[in-house]
């Protein structure tokens, strides 16, 4: 069948929108209409080549849909159903799996990397019959694609599938964050750099674990109102003040003579950017037996200075995370059932909504630090 995708074909070049060949699903595998695709920073590092992936790709891996179709031997969903994604699919025989961290799944890496399917090929080619690799095993960007049966996660039918494909990426990964990696209890201070999709899903979930102060910081004021409404006590603007002071002060740290503050910080420092100035500045928030947690992804040739010597002296801790640190098919959906019940305030996070072909001017937004919240490309 045609399918018509935003095709990446070489790093830091715009998007191609292009009629493509899907071939039909093979074993185990499911054919997905796209209904939505959410824009997150990793599609933006994709873009600029800062996250090295083999190409042509069609990325976009935050998605949800309508079955279409299945293949041989798919018991889990059947055409009509209603499904999200995840973008690790837990292999269930590695020895990450084995210890219960199919987020960190070595033996389908491989074919992540490739943006190959489960069984080493792809099901696109383009116009001129040359394959196209799978993003993600998602390929979201696209009006349907094909995803290995593990890949799809089941919806509620009265669960909007705008949200549900939330459910794929930022979600997961902000709550996740907060309650796996850093496992943060009532009354932890926390400091969240990046009011992003992921970003904002860390502070909420922060925020219904009543952790309390919690101090949102972006370098635009305009990321204020929605940083508030999500549940910040207090919005910082480091482009006009300096976090780290304002943090130690607000949480008993004391101004000395030289003007060098003594003690104050917050128990745990989120910076869900992936920038090097950012995590230099969360590093210096956080106090005695502080922890920093990493849940956006740092360009590849982009390093931080951060101080070693404190990491002993001050018992500090760095939580690199992929994904949250989730159960992809145990969380997703437990997360979904709390999303029916509890207000995480998905309607307000997506912001704006953008057709597929408008993406390179998304790209553009995202670079110009322009997108509140989510940005979700919808499909007809
Ligand atoms: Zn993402
Ligand atoms: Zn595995």
């Amino acid at each position: 069948m045609k399918i018509k995708a935003a095709v990446l074909r070489e790093p830091n070049k715009p998007y191609t929108i292009e009629e493509l060949e899907l071939d039909p699903p093979q074993e185990r595998e499911v054919l997905v209409r796209y209904k939505h695709t959410g824009y997150c920073r990793s599609d933006y590092h994709l873009l600029k080549g800062e996250i090295p992936i083999m190409m042509p790709l069609v990325a976009g891996h935050e998605a949800a849909g309508i079955v279409e179709a299945i293949g041989p031997g798919v018991t889990k969903v059947k055409p009509g159903d209603h499904v999200g994604v995840t973008w690790m699919i837990p292999c269930g025989k590695c020895e990450q799996c084995y210890r219960g961290k199919g987020n960190i799944c070595s033996g389908n890496f491989g074919n992540f990397l490739q943006g190959m399917l489960l069984d080493g090929t792809s099901r696109m080619k383009d116009a001129n019959g040359e394959m196209v690799r799978h993003g993600n095993f998602v390929s979201g960007f696209s009006t349907a694609n094909v995803i290995p049966e593990d890949g799809v996660i089941p919806m509620p039918k009265d669960f909007p599938l705008d949200q549900a494909a939330l459910m794929g990426c930022c979600v997961p990964t902000g709550w996740g964050t907060v309650c796996n990696s850093a496992k943060i209890q009532p009354g932890d201070s926390v400091a969240i750099w990046g009011m992003g999709g992921v970003g904002l899903n860390v502070l909420r979930a922060a925020a219904l674990r009543h952790a309390n102060p919690i101090f949102a910081i972006d370098l635009e004021s305009s990321k204020r109102d929605l940083a508030m409404e999500f549940g910040a006590t207090h919005f910082i603007d480091n482009s006009k003040e300096d976090p780290v002071r304002v943090i130690q002060l607000a949480t008993g740290g004391v101004e000395m003579e030289d003007g060098t503050i003594m003690g104050g910080g917050v128990d745990c420092a989120f910076e869900a950017i992936g920038d090097s100035g950012a995590q230099t500045q969360a590093y210096w928030s956080t106090n005695i037996g502080g922890k920093l947690a990493l849940p956006g992804i740092t360009p590849h040739d982009e390093a931080t200075s951060l101080n070693l010597m404190l990491f002993t002296l001050h018992q500090k801790s760095l939580l690199g995370n992929l994904y949250g640190s989730i159960s992809t098919h145990i969380d997703i959906p437990r997360i979904t059932r709390m999303a029916q019940t509890h207000d995480l305030k998905l309607d307000k996070l997506i912001s704006e909504r953008f057709k597929l072909e408008d993406i390179n001017d998304v790209a553009d937004a995202m670079g110009r630090r322009e997108i509140k919240g989510r940005w979700m490309c919808d499909f007809d």
